[in-house]
């Protein structure tokens, strides 16, 4: 039978949730500790553990079926691979920044300056499209202090909080993309491995459709069901059951995270009562 390779990035910010999800998807690995590859005990999958600059071009040449990386390194790296699914962590943006006292004055500030990044290509073509002359430096780590000593004017590199800028005393001028930690896949997969992603792809969904939702559980007298059906529509429609207690009824439903408070004052001032909120492992759709 064969096995679905699958490259995750060996240490950094991506390889603890890559594991996590691989593990929420009912994939247990053959030993803990972080060799070279594993193998999966419960699923025909073999795990290699690579730098994430790298996978892409293993998963153009079919060294791995699949692979786990950042959209950004994607895109950097321009291999002929398929983006399958967003995987809903690692965001992050890929911005421009300048000292913090320079005054900024639209994109034409860029003209003739010199920026430090690890992403000359993204950067390259953001730029040829604006038609505006940048100088690229190109370096693989601490992009930050490139001003600081006189490297460059100005850097591109990703941002998550921006506190790593502040530090450095840069501002953050513009947001060219933003990214996060995507499934990719070769473009010749077998039969065989294109049915073995597809199931990996379903329980991937179902553990993403399962983030943010709660299972929420409540009784209310039978007058306020109406009222409450539309506060709660549910995947298809809450189920209703009867409670002992003649003219009440039990809701059961499913909640955005977001929406529950806003729902939660509504729910109690049309008469809801006992109101349990779950938080939901998978969903199915
Ligand atoms: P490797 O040794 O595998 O080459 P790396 O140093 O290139 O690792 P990490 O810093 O671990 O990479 O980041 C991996 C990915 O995590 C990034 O490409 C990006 O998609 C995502 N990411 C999310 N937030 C951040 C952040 N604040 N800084 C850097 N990367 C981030
Ligand atoms: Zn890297």
């Amino acid at each position: 039978m064969e096995k679905l390779k699958i490259a995750i990035q060996k240490s950094g910010r991506l390889s603890e949730k890559s594991l996590e999800l691989l593990n929420e998807c009912g994939i247990k690995l053959s030993n803990g500790d972080r060799k070279l590859r594993t193998e999966a005990k419960n699923f025909p999958m073999e795990i290699l553990f690579l730098r994430d600059d790298d996978i892409p071009q293993y998963v153009e040449q079919g060294v791995a079926d699949i692979g786990i990386l950042g959209e950004n390194e994607v895109w950097e790296k321009d291999k002929d691979v398929t983006i399958i699914e967003k995987l809903g962590f690692g965001s992050c943006r890929l911005s421009l920044a300048i000292p913090k006292d320079e005054e900024y004055t639209g994109l034409d500030y860029f003209e003739g300056k010199r920026i430090a990044t690890s992403y000359p290509r993204i950067l390259s073509k953001f730029f040829g499209v604006k038609g505006i002359n940048v100088k690229i430096e190109e370096i693989s780590g601490s992009v930050e202090i490139a001003t600081g000593i006189g490297l460059a004017d100005g850097i591109f590199d990703i941002v998550s909080t921006g506190s790593t800028l502040l530090m450095n005393g840069l501002k953050e001028v513009e947001v060219l993309v933003k990214s996060e930690a995507v499934l990719i896949a070769n473009k010749n997969l077998s039969r065989e491995k294109t049915e073995l992603l597809e199931k990996l792809l379903f329980r991937i969904k179902a553990y993403k459709n399962g983030q943010g939702r709660k299972y929420i559980l409540l009784n209310a007298p039978n007058e306020a069901l109406p009222k409450i059906i539309e506060l709660l529509p549910g995947m298809h429609s809450p189920s209703i059951l009867p409670l002992a207690d003649k003219g009440w009824s039990s809701v059961h439903s499913v909640i955005n995270d977001d929406d529950f408070w806003e729902v939660i004052d509504e729910l109690k001032m049309v008469g809801a009562e006992g109101i349990l909120i779950i938080p939901i492992e998978k969903m199915i759709r």
